[in-house]
């Protein structure tokens, strides 16, 4: 990127978020209605997909200016535009890189506005850290595949008008590769949503069920029976989108996105509260995450393998809401809400166990990092080179 281009796009950037933004949100409410009008304000400002061709929607800019976006955007971004997630940060980057011209021509354009939200449909019930053992499945019959099956812990399927799925094509073929990827679009007969209600009150999940549902031909994400890896390099991006690169919601700003732990001088403002700043075990912990957030910023601006991140983010939202469990709740989650301040705290310390979870437990992260990253031998396994359909239904 040439100098002059760097400070053109410095100056839409800052435009955007000191004027431009607060004017297009002012008096707009509803977290849903909040999203849509600030995905499409940066889509309308030419901020939005930096990295992505022009034909797509994108500014078929390089990475370097999509870094400064990121730099320079980071703190700004409203909470609400957690609400795409999935779509922005996981599925459109590995449609753009793998998916054949067709679908990008369909679908990528209205992701990166915003007029489509997306979700995820890989976990099942009988498939989560050993994905590859998922069941649902796709058959070609003519221009359209046919899918059935059954997902669940599906975030924002309810809202969602298409889906990036996983889908087992060869049942002959081991576990591993008689997979693919492909878009669903989500709202079309054939598929039920059904909310899942957690503990926190919320329905941020769902099940799905999917009895004959169709998706064009050409809309696969890699070739036939590739999956396994258009699905490797999908959780890549989500576990950085998960661990601490996501971590740039405005300061100050209680988001109830299930992301981002409690920033310390909530905390620290609550302990004052309680009168317990001065008591010197709530001093430690105060310390420890304090050290912690600033570990997550020091990885956040080297780089770092995203399953670091997202350890490091779950330990940091843990801790934090232990703390806050600590002085706001003797009594633990069991809380009685007087204000607002005690519902946020509550939500947190119910919401942060789902962390450890959602984008893959910690002790797969740990896997990953013991075989990829330190070159340790891999898990051993029976199944590998076994035809899945061969496999015994409890492996399955
Ligand atoms: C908030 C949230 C949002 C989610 N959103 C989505 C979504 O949008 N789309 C989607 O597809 N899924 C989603 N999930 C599902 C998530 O990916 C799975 O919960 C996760 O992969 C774990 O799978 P599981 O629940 O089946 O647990 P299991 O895989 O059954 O694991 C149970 C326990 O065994 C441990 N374990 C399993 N295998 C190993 C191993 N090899 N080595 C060591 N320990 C092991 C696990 O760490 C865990 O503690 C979401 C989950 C949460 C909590």
């Amino acid at each position: 990127m040439c100098a002059v281009l760097q400070t053109s796009l410095t100056d839409r950037i800052n435009t955007f978020f000191g004027t431009t933004l607060p004017d297009v949100l002012g008096g707009v409410d509803g977290r849903m209605q909040r999203a849509k009008v600030w995905r499409a304000a940066l889509f309308d400002a030419g901020l939005a997909g930096i990295d992505y061709p022009t034909e797509l929607g994108g500014q078929g800019l390089d990475d370097k200016a999509q870094a400064l976006y990121t730099e320079l955007s980071a703190g700004r971004i409203p909470p609400e535009n957690a609400i795409f997630g999935i779509g922005i940060g996981m599925a459109l980057p590995v449609v753009r890189d793998h998916g054949s011209e067709v679908l990008k021509a369909a679908v990528v354009r209205n992701g990166l506005r915003g007029d489509d939200i997306w979700c995820q449909l890989y976990s099942e019930p009988g498939a989560g850290s050993d994905l590859a053992s998922l069941s649902t499945k796709a058959t070609l019959d003519g221009d359209e595949w046919i899918v059935s099956g059954q997902k669940v812990w599906t975030s924002g399927a309810d809202h969602s008008q298409q889906a990036i799925l996983l889908a087992r094509t060869d049942p002959n073929a081991p576990k591993h590769r008689g997979i693919t990827m492909f878009v669903l679009p989500m709202e079309q007969q054939g598929i039920a949503v059904r909310p899942l209600r957690q503990m926190t009150g919320e329905s941020e999940f769902n099940e799905v069920f999917i009895d004959e549902a169709r998706i064009p031909k050409e809309w696969v994400v890699g070739d036939v029976n590739d999956g396994w890896r258009m699905a490797v390099a999908l959780l890549a991006h989500e576990r950085v989108q998960t661990g601490v690169a996501s971590m740039t919601g405005a300061p100050g700003t209680r988001s109830r996105n299930g992301r981002v732990p409690i920033p310390v001088q909530d905390l620290i403002d609550l302990a004052r509260n309680k009168g317990q700043l001065g008591n010197a075990l709530v001093r430690q912990d105060l310390a420890r995450l304090h050290t912690g957030a600033e570990i997550m910023r020091y990885l956040r601006e080297q780089g770092t393998h995203p399953s670091i991140g997202k350890l490091w983010r779950t330990r940091q939202g843990r801790g934090g809401a232990e703390l806050a469990g600590t002085l706001s709740f003797p009594a633990g989650p069991a809380w009685v809400e007087g204000s607002i301040d005690d519902a946020w705290f509550s939500f947190q310390i119910l919401n942060c166990r789902g962390m450890s979870l959602g984008g893959g437990t910690d002790e797969i992260q740990r896997n990953t990092l013991g075989e990829r990253a330190l070159g340790l031998p891999r898990e051993p396994s029976m199944d590998k080179n076994v035809p899945f359909r061969d496999l015994k239904s409890s492996a399955r």
